[in-house]
């Protein structure tokens, strides 16, 4: 048994409508129920637009909501910007911060990474910070520098985190939406390592962080992920949009509790 509840979060990223939305919610709160929510914890982050529809879909289930982003500052002259007080109003639980799509196309640096992650924790909102490698620093071998940096730069907002509130999701960015998984054992060296870096950080809560693996996280291939010692739950993408398959990854993770 770990002491690490491991962690499920869907990342529906700018997919689906009101309609498919409420079709997806009402099989997640029909399927995860309180039983599955005790092993493990269960999380979506759908589009902006539609988390008012999701909070109330998800009232009363073990599910909890997140956001896909989140920013810098707080409310004010920022067109297009959303809060983290915001978020908090509409019943999130979590943003992700960071994540390799936000890092590529929309100039989310690692200054930018913390400022977001720093200001969501100091209003009391967890987060997700997604954290990982390219193809091409993967082939030069790269990896962990390129880790070192970016969970470096975290060391600013490290005393502001406790492991209820912050995670880490590990997803290398050549497995996202690509259908090619790091194996067990690159995943498990890769958390190893960022946990480690946390650690020198100065995050006192780095043995109890959750740290997520994410990237083509399928039902076939969760069990073996999440069976790893530092691997402690998923941030699922292209799955997340399937309740059947996303839910079988949530119970993966439970399994692998123990
Ligand atoms: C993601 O975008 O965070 C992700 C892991 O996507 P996918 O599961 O589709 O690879």
């Amino acid at each position: 048994m770990r002491s690490r509840k491991p962690l499920v979060v869907g990342n529906w990223k700018m997919n689906g409508d009101r309609a498919s939305g409420e079709r997806l919610l009402s099989a997640l709160v029909k399927g995860v129920d309180a039983a599955l929510g005790a092993r493990v914890g269960v999380a979506v982050c759908p589009p902006y637009p539609y988390l008012e529809q999701a909070r109330a879909a998800l009232e009363g289930a073990p599910i909890e909501l997140g956001a896909q982003d989140v920013s810098s500052f707080d409310n004010g002259a920022y067109t297009g910007e959303v809060s983290a007080t915001m978020l908090l109003d509409f019943g999130c639980r979590w943003a992700i911060v960071g994540h390799s799509e936000r890092r590529a196309l929309f100039g989310d640096d690692d200054e930018a990474v913390v400022a977001k992650a720093g200001r969501a924790l100091e209003h009391g909102l967890g987060v997700i910070v997604c954290v990982g490698e390219t193809l091409d620093e993967r082939e030069g071998e790269l990896t962990e520098t390129v880790l070192a940096r970016q969970v470096g730069a975290l060391k600013a907002i490290g005393s502001k985190a406790d492991a209820q509130r912050f995670v880490v999701a590990y997803e290398p960015v050549w497995a996202i939406g690509t259908g090619r998984t790091a194996s067990p054992e690159q995943a498990q060296s890769a958390h190893a390592f960022i946990r480690a870096r946390l650690a020198d950080a100065g995050f006192a809560a780095a043995t109890n962080t959750r740290i997520l693996y994410g990237g083509s996280v399928k039902p076939a291939n969760a069990e073996s992920l999440f069976a790893m010692p530092d691997i402690d739950g998923g941030l699922i993408g292209g799955a997340a949009l399937s309740a059947d398959d996303f839910i079988a990854i949530a119970r993966a993770a439970a399994n692998a509790q123990g």
